[in-house]
């Protein structure tokens, strides 16, 4: 059985001061009230020490946003595997669709990017999604397809096996607009569908797919209600814990 996860990404939000006290407030809320998930937190670099120190990680699991595509160097203002994994980390987001917009991060980048993250003992949340103008071409099963391929095909099933996909529609990310859960159902089975071709049944059935995309309290328990969708990754709503737990909540 896949892992249920709610992973939650906070982006470029929260400086230093605030980045602890959501940490610290999310960790009080759940010890209180624990979660029947995994539960994931990825922050910005600069947040991964201290609130590695604060969190239980029995409770909540800390990842980074991103890492470097080589391992050391001179490689000014990146941030390495190991130095993520150094902090405490566990888990790196890979293939955000803004990260493959926004700083030109090719399916070849990326794979560099997943190797080095698994040399260095991080599990990946690795996103792949299409945009509007695929989905409207009907070409969202080949877009998606494509990035598996690209970046994390190449790994044996043993490694595959710290692979969590997210499957992010561009559309939906930050717009208010979510995939309907039988839109989001009906391409997780076939990402699941997939990745069964690739690593055999038990490996698939073994994945996490979550989905994200303007996922909030209200519509978290039917997307998490689908067969194929083992929760979800969060934008927006990661930022305030009440609006977070209210997403973990819908495992309950
Ligand atoms: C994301 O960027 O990973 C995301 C799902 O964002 P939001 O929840 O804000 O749409």
């Amino acid at each position: 059985m896949a892992k249920k996860i709610v992973a939650g990404n906070w982006k470029m939000n929260k400086n230093l001061q605030e980045g602890i006290e959501l940490a610290q407030s999310l960790n009080e809320a759940l010890a209180a009230d624990k979660p029947n998930c995994d539960v994931v937190i990825c922050t910005p670099f600069i947040h991964l020490a201290k609130v590695s120190d604060i969190i239980n990680h029995d409770i909540i699991n800390l990842g980074a946003e991103n890492c470097a595509d080589k391992a050391s160097g001179a490689y000014t203002g990146e941030v390495s595997a190991e130095m993520v994994k150094s902090t405490g980390a566990e888990y790196v987001i890979l293939g955000h669709s803004e990260r493959r917009e926004y700083y030109n991060e090719t399916p070849e980048i990326l794979k560099e990017k997943v190797d080095l993250a698994l040399a260095n003992g991080l599990k990946i949340l690795f996103c792949i999604g299409e945009s509007l103008e695929q989905r409207e071409a009907n070409e969202q099963n080949a877009v998606v397809k494509a990035e598996l391929e690209g970046s994390v095909f190449h790994l044996t099933a043993e490694q595959f096996a710290n692979i969590v996909i997210a499957y992010e529609p561009i559309w939906a990310i930050g717009t208010g607009k979510t995939a309907t859960a039988e839109q989001a159902e009906e391409i997780h089975a076939y990402i699941r569908s997939v990745v069964a071709a690739k690593y055999g049944e038990e490996v698939a059935a073994n994945t996490s797919i979550l989905y994200g995309g303007s996922c909030k309290a209200s519509n978290a328990p039917e997307l998490f209600a689908k067969p194929n969708i083992d929760g979800g990754l969060i934008g927006g709503a990661s930022l305030k814990v009440d609006d977070f737990k209210g997403i973990i909540d819908a495992w309950k």
